[in-house]
């Protein structure tokens, strides 16, 4: 298997780390639940 190319990051980590675990309801920065909503809000979260 060929190694994976490196990369270029900026510094302060890549956006997608935290942009799944923002509610598209309510926007903050959470979890969902198993029951598959929003920990802050109760929103559905898909
Ligand atoms: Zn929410």
């Amino acid at each position: 298997m060929p190694e994976e190319p490196e990369r270029p990051e900026p510094e302060g980590g890549d956006p997608a780390c935290w942009l799944d675990q923002v509610c598209p309801a309510c926007g903050r920065l959470t979890e969902r639940t198993a029951a598959g909503r929003c920990a802050a809000c109760g929103e559905p979260w898909d």
